[in-house]
């Protein structure tokens, strides 16, 4: 059997990423066979959250003694809080063939990329910065400095889109839905992956 292929998709924050993965996961025909790796973080639930499902909220020593043991396959500091994908939610998966997509941060990518280079990765931009200026304000969960400091972190993050294998401009969500699940499909009718098929068929032509 193939194995599955790792996705990474990252964006600085506010540019609709994580909507833009659930949106995709919702389709049948992509989420029945991706799994969606659920990373370890110390930051608090939010309303509605749980955990096991959207992270794995843990204290920071429990999160210290997986990194102890070396169990994240890349982990950072984003806004202040622990976050890290941890190897189980991944390689098992991995090995059995199924596809698995990280959102992470860029910092993670950049490491997940030097473990895993075969691993395909996407960043979404927000289309201006005035359109993520606006997103973040209207969180209305951060004062105005914060505003200004994700700003420009958020211009360090996308300085490395040269990095990625594909470019989603967030400006329009159901297009961008689009290019998400064309991108994972595409990937499917990759040659390696259909390598038995594709051996068993050219088997079945033989004199
Ligand atoms: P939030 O707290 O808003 O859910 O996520 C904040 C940021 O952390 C997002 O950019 C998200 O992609 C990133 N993030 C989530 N999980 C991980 C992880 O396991 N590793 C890294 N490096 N970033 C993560």
């Amino acid at each position: 059997m193939s194995r599955g292929d790792l996705f990474i998709v990252s964006s600085p924050s506010g540019a609709g990423k994580t909507t833009l993965i659930r949106r995709v996961l919702e389709d049948p025909r992509i989420g029945g066979s991706l799994h969606f790796s659920v990373s370890h973080t110390t930051r608090l639930p939010r309303v509605g959250e749980r955990t096991g499902v959207e992270y794995h909220f843990v204290d920071e020593a429990a999160f210290r003694a997986i990194e102890t043991r070396g169990g994240f396959l890349e982990w950072a500091v984003v806004h202040g809080n622990l976050y890290g994908t941890s190897r189980d939610e991944v390689e098992p998966r991995l090995d059995r063939g199924i596809d698995v997509l990280l959102d992470i941060d860029v910092q993670g990518a950049r490491q997940v990329r030097s473990h895993v280079p075969e691993a395909v990765k996407v960043i979404v931009f927000p289309p201006s910065r005035e359109v993520l200026e606006m997103r973040l304000k209207a969180r209305g969960s951060d004062a105005p400095d914060v505003v200004l400091r994700r700003l420009a972190v958020a211009r360090k993050e996308m300085e490395e889109w040269g990095e990625f294998d594909y470019a989603i401009i967030n400006e329009d969500l159901e297009a961008a839905v689009d290019e998400l699940r064309s991108i994972l499909v595409a990937r499917r009718a990759g040659k390696s992956r259909r390598r038995e098929r594709l051996e068993s068929i050219l088997r079945s032509f033989a004199p």
